[in-house]
């Protein structure tokens, strides 16, 4: 069911039929918080009010023209005076193939060096998700060229993929930020874990490293097992909470976000927004299929 749903997730046809038909829609606003930066920003504020931190992601990747990763790019800057002006406790997230990775990788690179430094003058963040792994070297090559003219930007590592290990390790070395996640993508078996017994054992492995790496990493995961694991981690080697935080995602656990964050740790949502929620949405189906019976009954609700 997970290959089918990630499989789909990249299917053009499957895409237009859903999206004309308005199929998902209704089962989509569970994961995003809306079409525009305003319903974006309310989502924002109603975190801060619980006491959670926000990443606003605009919704969008595979840009087909440099005008469209341009208007993209123009848009998350937005974003960030938006931030200031509604005075949100808020960071940014951006896809590169949103920017134009798949174009021209100076065009990615030219976009991302934009709004790293408009983030820097803003004294905001930005993240930057990693997506197939035909773009990890180009990603991590472009993040660290950024990095050198402005830090304030972080980059998410798949734990899923056998090269994370090797690029922890050049992360660490960099002070570059690292968000570890699990992997959303489909790979193939000879570059990503098979099993999520294997995957998980990766992200136990990168964990350690990276809370004993140095820079202000993120946990993102809504696994119990390995935030325990990481709190037992970081107590036994004493490293203090402000040194690391944890990340989850809109709609996901927010029993979970709330009671780390009573518990003094530092959680961060990840708030996507946009018309082009489609392929966000089928990963966040194909992570957990029992998902799929919450849209059925969506649609048939009347
Ligand atoms: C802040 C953040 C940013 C991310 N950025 C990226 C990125 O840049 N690139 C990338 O490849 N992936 C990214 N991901 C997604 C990530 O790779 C995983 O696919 C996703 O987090 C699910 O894995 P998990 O770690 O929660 O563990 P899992 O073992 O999949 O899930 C643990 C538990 O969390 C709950 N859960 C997990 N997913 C769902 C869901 N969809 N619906 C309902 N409950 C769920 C369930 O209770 C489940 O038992 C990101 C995740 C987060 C939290």
């Amino acid at each position: 069911m997970r290959r089918l749903l990630l499989f789909l997730a990249g299917r053009e046809g499957f895409r237009n039929f859903a999206l004309k038909f308005g199929i998902f829609r209704r089962s989509a606003s569970r994961f995003v918080a809306g079409e525009t930066l305003a319903d974006a920003l309310e989502a924002v504020r109603r975190a801060n009010g619980r006491n959670l931190l926000g990443i606003l992601d605009l919704l969008g990747e595979h840009t087909r023209t440099p005008e469209d990763a341009a208007r993209a790019a123009g848009e998350i800057a937005a974003a960030l005076d938006a931030i200031r002006d509604w005075r949100v406790r808020s960071q940014v997230s951006v896809k590169l193939t949103q920017l134009g990775l798949a174009l021209d990788p100076a065009l990615a690179l030219a976009n991302l060096t934009a709004l790293a430094g408009k983030a820097r003058g803003l004294d905001n963040f930005v993240w930057v998700d990693m997506e197939e792994s035909a773009y990890t070297r180009s990603t991590l090559e472009i993040v660290t060229a950024v990095h050198r003219g402005s830090p304030g930007i972080g980059v998410a590592i798949q734990a899923y993929l056998y090269r994370s290990e090797e690029d922890v390790r050049a992360m660490v070395r960099h002070g570059i930020p690292v968000r570890l996640v699990k992997g959303a993508y489909l790979e193939p078996p000879g570059v990503a874990f098979a099993r999520k017994s294997q995957t998980d054992a990766s992200y136990l492995k990168l964990m350690r490293m990276l809370l004993e790496g140095g820079a202000t990493n993120a946990i993102a995961t809504h696994d119990e097992a390995l935030i325990d694991a990481a709190l037992a981690f970081a107590r036994s080697r004493g490293i203090a909470p402000d040194r690391f935080e944890f990340q989850m995602l809109y709609g996901i656990r927010r029993d979970l976000q709330a009671e780390l964050a009573r518990e003094g740790y530092r959680v961060r949502i990840y708030i996507p927004y946009g018309r082009q929620w489609y392929p966000y949405f089928m990963r966040r189906l194909a992570e957990r299929p029992a998902n799929v019976g919450f849209i059925l009954r969506n649609m048939f609700k009347g």
